[in-house]
């Protein structure tokens, strides 16, 4: 089959199906391919969506477990992995399906199959040895990333990705994750609470290590009390396979080790599926780990093609991926749009989450870039205290010439829905007095963004801090 079309966007995630939905808003004929059966690719399907269902049973089953101090006792829970299941695949299956229906509203065309380029304006799609050429004017390359894997691990199906792990095959005894990242943490949570023994091995000295270290230190000290062990700057350098159990060989500066376990999941980092698209033979250059450069406006090398999200580079996240594809179509349509990858809010869904965006202290320090900080401790916080979660902290750190924010850190419940504000913050220019004379609601932990700024500004009455020169006088 033939189809001619004047964008053609390969991948549906969630910078795919954007794109081809904002080039259809545009009045551009789009084609939207996917190999997949459902649209909505890893976030929607084998990330994002079900991983947050999961946590959102493993935020119940904890809460109803720590309620037992304020003087409620729940029996122990009795979990049906199959009726969890069945209830994630209905939520993700009411996302995939919406999505259908609104490329149905807009007209665009879904084409199902394996995608790759034929030329530099064209792409083979192949599903069940039936192929579809389509023709284009312009392509967005949306193809995204999937899970690293390490190459000494054997092929067992008790070894898995995190694909693998949310399908909940098995809730095993003794649980390994190898990388303490955002992906490793998320999913030890929910093991975690479903009665897993957790352990995690990080290579790194800290757990999250692009995070401020003030900031995942509540969560390293709240797990370190929950799982088996936390091992930091140890390396998982071999493991085997028998019938019963995997052995795993660890390393690090303490020496060698072995330990047994039911299940390794593999949170290694995920490779961009850069070399999957034959992107050779329509001239587009990949670089050696599958990643495509783009510049402001996601143009490749090559004329007309475009690439976002995952492929293009770090960070990998599901929000860049939206922004870019709106870019990509806008720029395809003749409208002056760009992306500034300057402002991208990364959150780890773990207990307590964790969330940042702008610059960091770690970044500041390595570029010698100059800051000051106003830091709310969530102790003093009513609302932190009265959910029973006082180990919070919202940090921001302000332009010392400007006063203007220039980044914010949140650790606690919730972080990932604060920190939009701090995001608007940055966007907008905003300063100290701007975050500490905007009346938030109370008791809320929104109002610990207004009280790190005052506690910065030096008129914060919810503290004592000692007197410092030079604050703000109103
Ligand atoms: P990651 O790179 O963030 O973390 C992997 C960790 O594994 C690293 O800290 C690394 O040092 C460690 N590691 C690597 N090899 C090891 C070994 N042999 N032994 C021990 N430790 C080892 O990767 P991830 O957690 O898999 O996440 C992948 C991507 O997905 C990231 O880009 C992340 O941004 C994205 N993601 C984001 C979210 C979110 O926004 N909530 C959720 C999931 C994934």
């Amino acid at each position: 089959m033939q189809i001619d079309t004047e964008v053609a966007v390969l991948g549906s995630g969630p910078g795919g199906y954007t794109a081809a939905f904002r080039a259809a808003d545009l009045g551009k004929k789009t084609v939207l391919i996917e190999r997949y059966p459902s649209l909505g690719g890893v976030c929607l399907n084998v990330g994002c969506i079900p991983s947050k269902a999961l946590l959102h049973v493993a935020k119940v089953i904890c809460e109803a477990n720590e309620i037992e101090q304020c003087g409620v006792k729940f029996e122990k829970p009795d979990i049906n992995s199959q009726q969890m299941r069945t209830w994630v695949e209905k939520v993700v299956g009411q996302l995939t399906g919406g999505l259908s229906a609104l490329a149905k509203q807009r007209g665009v065309q879904v084409v199902h199959g394996h995608g790759q380029f034929l030329d530099a304006e064209t792409l083979s799609v192949v599903q069940d040895d039936k192929e579809t050429k389509v023709s284009f004017r312009d392509a967005i390359i949306a193809a995204g990333s999937r899970p690293a894997t390490l190459p000494f691990l054997p092929d067992d199906p008790r070894i898995v990705d995190s694909t693998g792990a949310l399908t909940l095959s098995d809730i095993p005894e003794r649980l390994l994750i190898i990388g303490g990242g955002i992906i490793g943490l998320e999913l030890g949570t929910v093991y975690h609470e479903l009665g897993s023994k957790v352990s995690v091995v990080e290579v790194l000295d800290s757990l999250i290590a692009e995070a401020d270290i003030d900031l995942t230190k509540p969560l390293t000290k709240r797990i370190q009390k929950q799982y088996e062990q936390i091992l930091t700057k140890t390396r998982v350098v071999s493991v085997s396979s028998d019938k019963d159990r995997l052995s795993v060989e660890f390393s690090s500066d303490k020496g060698q080790s072995t330990e047994e376990f039911d299940m390794i999941l593999a949170a290694v980092g995920r490779t961009p599926n850069g070399n999957l698209i034959n992107a050779s033979s329509a001239g587009i250059q990949v670089d050696n780990h599958g990643f495509i450069a783009v510049d402001r406006q996601q143009r490749t090398n090559v004329d007309g093609i475009f690439a976002i999200g995952d492929i293009t580079g770090q960070p990998m996240l599901a929000h860049k991926a939206t922004h870019q594809g709106k870019v990509a179509a806008e720029v395809i349509a003749g409208m002056k749009s760009g992306f500034d990858t300057s402002l991208i809010p990364s959150v780890a869904y773990t207990d307590p989450e964790i969330a940042w965006v702008g610059l960091t202290e770690k970044e500041a320090k390595r570029n010698g870039t100059p800051y000051e900080k106003g830091i709310f401790p969530w102790l003093a916080s009513g609302r932190a205290l009265s959910m029973s979660r006082p180990e919070g902290m919202t940090k921001l750190l302000f332009d010392p010439e400007s006063k203007r924010l220039l980044g914010a850190g949140i650790v606690g419940v919730n972080a990932g829905e604060l920190i939009a504000e701090a995001a608007l913050a940055i966007e907008m220019g905003s300063d100290a007095a701007d975050l500490a004379l905007t009346i938030h609601p109370h008791p809320t932990l929104s109002e610990t963004i207004c009280f790190a700024a005052e506690a910065y500004e030096g008129t914060i009455t919810d503290l004592y801090l000692p007197r410092k020169s030079g604050r703000t006088k109103r």
